[in-house]
């Protein structure tokens, strides 16, 4: 079979027909011409994944594809914002027919679902790499920094990170699929929550690296510092049931991209009635700044170093 060239790569797997009222021009000139609605700002965000460092060598094409855009609308996400347009920087060494039509399929799948617009992109070859660019948009002023915790805000989390962190021990175990491995290889930004935290969140980041990490951005940003407590953590069943240690996992697995937000105390019963998914609050905001993980006499709490040393040395992704 013909090896499809740079050209035939780009009109076989990611040339689609798109419209959208602003999108002026896509796939097919030098440049697209996007056209910025009045009455919203524009939130840009961009991330590589890189084969061996950000997913395992034999990860299915179209489990890349999906994870490349799923980690951009996550930051899309996290800021408060829905995803507009996509932009797609793929290098592969041997341009396989059959890997680009999966990896298109699942990087598709995910724009549908999220009615982001593939409006550019290059194509090269080299060791694979994929870098996404997605633009987004959010009502004037309502980007959620993190710069904006308050002293006294509940923290809270969505859903119950860590899962995909034990799914990816699986998968590199070569166990049998499971729910957990389905979290690494599918993670689904929180944009309807996202919906529900404009104007009303004062600072949100996505869970990628870890919760710990993370939230210590939105700290160390804010000039702040946190109580979290160790037995509010939400463990799901099936994250207790495969591993020792399960809040470790909570705390200093990434790759689930759940959120991680600040809230003033009186808005957190809206949020957990209004959102699509469980809210968790895991501690608060505090004037002492730094960490501080209570139990639930309020004594500091060490968490097993297992689970911290297992994490330690991933690096930043
Ligand atoms: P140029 O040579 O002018 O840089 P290219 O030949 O690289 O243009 O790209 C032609 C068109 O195809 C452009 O509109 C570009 O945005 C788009 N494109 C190239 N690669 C991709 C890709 N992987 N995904 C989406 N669009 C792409
Ligand atoms: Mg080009």
């Amino acid at each position: 079979m013909n090896t499809p060239g740079e050209f035939d790569i780009i009109r076989n797997y990611f040339h689609r027909h798109a419209t959208a009222i602003d999108l002026v021009a896509g796939i097919g000139d030098d440049g697209a011409v996007l056209r910025p609605r009045a009455g919203f700002d524009q939130v840009v965000v961009t991330d590589t994944i890189i084969e061996g460092r950000h997913f395992p060598k034999d990860l299915p094409a179209d489990d890349i594809g999906w994870r490349a855009l799923a980690v951009n609308i996550s930051d899309i996400a996290a800021m408060g914002a829905v995803p507009r347009f996509a932009f797609l920087n793929l290098a592969v060494e041997h341009s396989s027919g059959a890997w680009l039509q999966a990896f298109s399929n699942g990087f598709f799948e995910l724009a549908e679902m999220t009615n982001t617009v593939l409006a550019g992109g290059d194509t090269t070859q080299g060791p694979l790499s994929i870098t996404v660019t997605v633009i987004g948009e959010v009502p004037n002023g309502k980007a959620i920094m993190r710069s904006g915790a308050r002293i006294g805000d509940s923290i809270c989390i969505s859903g119950t990170p860590g899962e995909a962190a034990a799914g990816l021990e699986r998968l590199q175990r070569g166990d049998a699929e499971d729910a957990l491995v389905k979290r690494f290889r599918r993670p689904m930004p929180r944009l309807a929550l996202a919906r529900t935290l404009q104007g009303v969140a004062h600072a949100a980041i996505d869970i990628s690296d870890g919760l710990v990490a993370d939230l210590g951005h939105i700290l160390e940003s804010s000039g702040v510092g946190a109580n979290i407590r160790f037995d509010a953590l939400p463990v799901s069943d099936a994250l207790r049931d495969a591993v020792n240690a399960p809040e470790d996992y909570v705390l200093a697995g990434g790759d689930d991209y759940e959120l991680c937000f600040c809230l003033p105390k009186n808005a957190v019963e809206r949020v957990q009635s209004a959102a699509e998914c469980d809210i968790t609050v895991i501690g608060e905001i505090t004037a002492q700044t730094g960490l501080s993980i209570v139990d639930h006499t309020g004594a500091a709490c060490t968490p097993k170093r297992q689970g911290w040393e297992h994490f330690r040395g991933e690096g930043s992704r």
